[in-house]
C-alpha cells in the first residue's frame, strides 16, 4: 500500500525536478509576463512612485508579494524582504495616527519607524517604553533598538529643544530595525497609547526590497541584479504632474523581477543571487547607499544594475549598452556569453553624461565592486523624466528580449565559471 501510495509522489518530484532543470529563458520570460507587469508598475494607480508617497509603498508592496510567491528568501540578517532606511528628506511622521492618554498627536511630535509595510494596531503593553532627555535619545535607542518587536522612545524635552531638533540627532537605526520604533517628544507620561495605521500619512522613510537566491556550493560569493523603482514627480523644467516612469525604471524594476523568477525557478546558481529593488535612486543614490553598509564588498562578484531597457535608442533594437565598459572585465564576459544570439552588447567608449555614476551601480563601483548598468535608451531619449514616459511607449518584445538575454549573459558568473576584475579607472 504504502509502496503505491508513495512511488508516484516520488516520481512527480522527480518530474518536478528536471522540469526545473531544464527551464529555459523562454518559458519563463515572456511577453505576456512582462507586459503585465511593467504596466501594472507605470500605472496612474501607482502615480509614478514618487518617494515619501503611499503610491510607493504600493510598488514595494507588489515586489514584496512577487518575491514571496517566487519563494526568494530575505537577505541574511533581514526580518523580510523590506529594508526601510531613513532619509535627512523630510521630516514628516509614518504611517501611523497616534493617541497619547487619550489625545490625538499632533504629527510634528512623534516618529515612527516601522520594520515592514504591514503596520499593526498597537497599544501601551505592547511596547518597550523608554524615557530620556534629548542628549540621551540616540545612544539609549541604540543600545535598545533590537531588543523587543515595539519601542516607545519618549524624548522628554527641555523648554529649549524642538522635537524635529531632538530627531535629527537620533541616528540609529540607520538601516533593517529589527523592532517597531515610537518616538514621541511629550513630557507626559503615557497612561494609554493606541496606534493606529493610517497610510494616507507620509513617511520619512524609504524602503529597499531584497531578495536573494543563495547559492549552492558558493554560497558567500553573490552576483546583484538592481534597479530603482521610484520615479520623479518634477520634470527638469520644474514642471509637476504625473510621471509614470515607464522605462526609467518601471522596465528596470520588471527585469530583475523577471530575472528573479527565472533563476527561482532553474534553483541551480552556484554563487548566491541577490535581487535588490531600490528606493531613493532619484534622490541622489539614497537606496543603494542604505544596502551597501551590509554587503562584504569583497564577496559581491558582480553587479547588473538595469535602466531604462524599454526603449532601445543609444544602438537601436537589439543592442543594450552597458556604462563603463572599460573599468572591468565584466563586459567581455557578458559579450562572450551572447556571442550568436540576437542580442548585443554594445561598450560605452566615452561618457560625456556621466551615465556610469549617475545609477546605482556606482555605489557599488566606489568600494572597488565591478558594477556596471546595462541600458537601452539614455536621457536624450524623448520623454526622459517627462510626464509623456507611459508604457504605450514601451517596446514590450524587445525588452523581453533583452531580458532573456541580460540572463544569458550572467550564466558563467551565477555558476561561478567567470569572476569579472575588481573595478578601477573611472
Ligand atoms: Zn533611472
Amino acid at each position: 500500500m504504502t509502496v503505491k501510495i508513495y512511488l508516484p509522489l516520488f516520481a512527480l518530484g522527480i518530474l518536478t525536478a528536471l522540469k526545473g532543470l531544464s527551464q529555459t529563458a523562454n518559458d519563463t520570460i515572456n511577453k505576456e509576463s512582462v507586459k503585465k507587469m511593467i504596466t501594472y508598475l507605470a500605472s496612474d494607480e501607482l502615480k509614478g512612485r514618487v518617494n515619501y508617497s503611499k503610491e510607493q509603498l504600493e510598488a514595494a508592496e507588489f515586489i514584496n508579494k512577487e518575491f514571496s510567491s517566487f519563494g526568494l528568501e530575505p537577505f541574511p540578517g533581514f526580518e523580510n524582504f523590506y529594508q526601510p532606511f531613513r532619509t535627512s528628506f523630510g521630516g514628516k511622521t509614518a504611517m501611523v495616527d497616534v493617541k497619547w492618554n487619550d489625545k490625538k498627536l499632533n504629527d510634528s511630535l512623534y516618529y515612527f519607524f516601522s520594520r515592514s509595510l504591514s503596520v499593526p494596531a498597537l497599544e501601551l503593553s505592547d511596547f518597550l517604553i523608554l524615557r530620556t532627555t534629548s542628549q540621551l535619545a540616540d545612544s539609549i535607542l541604540y543600545y535598545n533598538w533590537n531588543k523587543t518587536d515595539n519601542i516607545l522612545l519618549q524624548i522628554v524635552l527641555d523648554d529649549t529643544t524642538h522635537f524635529s531638533e531632538a530627531i535629527n540627532n537620533i541616528k540609529a537605526p540607520g538601516g533593517m530595525p529589527a523592532s517597531n520604533i515610537l518616538i514621541v517628544g511629550v513630557k507626559e507620561e503615557p497612561v494609554s497609547l493606541k496606534v493606529i495605521p493610517n497610510k494616507n500619512l507620509v513617511t520619512s522613510v524609504l524602503y529597499n526590497v531584497i531578495g536573494i537566491i543563495p547559492g549552492r556550493s558558493l554560497p558567500h560569493e553573490a552576483i546583484i541584479f538592481s534597479a530603482h523603482y521610484d520615479h520623479v514627480n518634477k520634470g527638469l523644467d520644474g514642471q509637476d504632474g504625473l510621471f509614470n516612469g515607464a522605462n526609467d525604471d518601471a522596465s528596470g524594476t520588471t527585469a530583475v523581477l523577471e530575472l528573479a523568477k527565472y533563476f527561482s525557478m532553474r534553483k541551480d546558481n552556484e554563487r548566491t543571487i541577490i535581487f535588490c529593488l531600490f528606493a531613493g535612486e532619484e534622490l541622489g543614490l539614497l537606496g543603494s547607499q542604505a544596502f551597501i553598509n551590509y554587503v562584504n564588498s569583497e564577496s559581491i562578484k558582480a553587479v547588473i544594475n538595469i535602466e531604462m531597457i524599454g526603449i532601445a535608442n543609444i544602438e537601436g533594437k537589439n543592442t543594450f549598452m552597458l556604462t563603463g565598459s572599460g573599468y572591468s572585465s565584466l563586459y567581455k564576459i557578458l559579450k562572450r556569453n551572447l556571442k550568436g544570439d540576437d542580442v548585443k552588447i554594445a561598450g560605452q567608449y566615452s561618457d560625456p553624461q556621466y551615465l556610469f555614476r549617475r545609477s546605482d551601480n556606482y555605489t557599488f563601483a566606489q568600494e572597488g565592486i565591478p558594477a556596471h548598468t546595462i541600458m537601452g535608451s539614455d536621457d536624450s531619449e524623448p520623454c526622459y523624466h517627462k510626464p509623456c514616459d507611459d508604457v504605450q511607449r514601451i517596446d514590450i518584445e524587445n525588452m523581453t528580449k533583452f531580458i532573456k538575454a541580460i540572463a544569458k549573459s550572467a550564466s558563467t558568473l551565477i555558476s561561478g565559471k567567470d569572476t569579472p576584475t575588481r573595478i578601477k579607472g573611472f
